[in-house]
């Protein structure tokens, strides 16, 4: 039986890093891993038993000549493009590099997958797909009593972030209905899990717990995210790698609506429950900051379209947030490791 071949892009991101731990241990798989090592890069290193399953090369996937030169010699089957600038504070203080990523890479790599899959034989090139990974926010922001967004939404970013991503979701599908090129677009809600650059909220908060310092949230704290376990989001993107329909959209989200204010008690809840050493209240770290400016109210999302490729959601917000402090606490260095790179402007966190 032949190998299937994946590209991944941003492979050593926090999403990036949960897709090929779950990838490179199927059978038949083999996955070459394109990323520009950003800051928020963590280095992926498979069991040895996987290392002839999987490839790295540092490219950025805004550079025509090494993006085209990967695509022609791995042959992929499947490009899952989730390099991305992805810090919504950062691309307040500096939107250029999320224009050149996010929105000249974007192009570029679909460019250059196009004509590589033009040349394809017909078999390999009706079974080729482009998966984008793109982001909620693009939709803009809802009142409390709003419906969540669907796949119908309107596009309203808000953020340069956001503004980017709505661009790659528009050439994306662009690519699709002017040129057939066989993509798909997924737009997911707040993930969160192991491997996440802790300049976002979670791993942010449990930092600041572990070391005792004050946990900075935004205004009043009562914007509202859907929070997904990233697992389960990569569980949703291979579900539309396997069974997604050609120029569709799915959201992926856990309708697990929650305010910013109580993500961070909830894990300061957790550290009252695991120190028993002294009567130490962790909600006392909170501090409460100017606001982001142009923050969005609220994101929800509906997922019933990716419902019927048969997936939901496994994990509940209480077990997937503990293993999450768990998995950061067995690992403090790596907060001590990234504090060089981490964010030094005004803003701070993902809320
Ligand atoms: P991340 O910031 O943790 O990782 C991004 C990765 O992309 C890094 O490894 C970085 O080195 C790489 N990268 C950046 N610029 C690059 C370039 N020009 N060329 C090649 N590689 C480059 O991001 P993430 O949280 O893993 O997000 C992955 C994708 O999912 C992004 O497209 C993001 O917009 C989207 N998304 C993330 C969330 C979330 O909550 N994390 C929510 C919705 C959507």
């Amino acid at each position: 039986m032949s190998k299937l071949r994946y590209l991944v892009t941003g492979g050593c991101g926090f999403i990036g890093n949960c897709l090929l731990r779950k990838l490179i241990p199927l059978e038949n798989v083999e996955v070459l891993n394109i990323d520009k090592l950003t800051y928020a890069s963590t280095e992926y290193i498979p069991e040895d038993k996987h290392l002839n399953k999987y490839k790295f090369k540092k490219i950025d996937i805004s550079d025509e000549k090494n993006v085209t030169k990967a695509i022609e010699e791995f042959k992929p089957n499947y490009i899952i493009n989730l390099a991305a600038e992805s810090h919504v504070d950062r691309s307040i203080d500096g939107p250029k590099e999320f224009i050149n990523t996010n929105i000249v890479g974007t192009y570029n790599l679909i460019d250059k997958a196009y004509t590589y899959w033009k040349s394809l034989p017909k078999n390999e090139k009706n079974n080729f797909r482009f998966i984008h990974i793109s982001t909620d926010e693009v939709y803009g922001s809802l009142d409390k009593g709003d419906s969540p967004f669907t796949e119908e939404s309107n596009y309203l970013p808000n953020s340069p972030y956001s503004a980017t991503k709505a661009s790659s979701d528009h050439l994306v599908r662009a690519w699709n209905k002017t040129y057939g090129f066989p993509s798909i677009i997924t737009n997911t809600c707040n993930n969160y899990g192991p491997h996440q650059f802790p300049e976002k909220l979670i791993p942010l908060t449990i930092g600041k717990c572990i070391k005792r310092e004050s946990i900075p949230v935004y205004g009043n704290g009562q914007q509202v995210r859907d929070w997904i376990r990233v697992e389960d989001h990569v569980d949703g993107i291979l579900q539309v790698v396997n069974y997604g329909e050609i120029g569709e959209k799915y959201n992926i989200g856990s309708q697990n609506e929650l305010k910013n204010i109580n993500v961070v008690k909830d894990i300061c809840k957790i550290f009252n429950e695991i120190n028993t050493s002294d009567e130490y209240n962790y909600e006392q770290l909170i501090e409460f900051v100017d606001d982001r400016p142009g923050h969005d109210i609220r994101y929800a999302i509906n997922n019933d379209k990716i419902n019927t490729l048969g997936w939901k959601p496994y994990y509940s917000w209480e077990e997937g947030l503990r293993e999450t402090v768990d998995w950061y606490i067995s690992k403090p260095e790596y907060f001590n490791v990234k504090t060089k790179k981490s964010y030094s402007g005004e803003r701070l966190g993902k809320l």
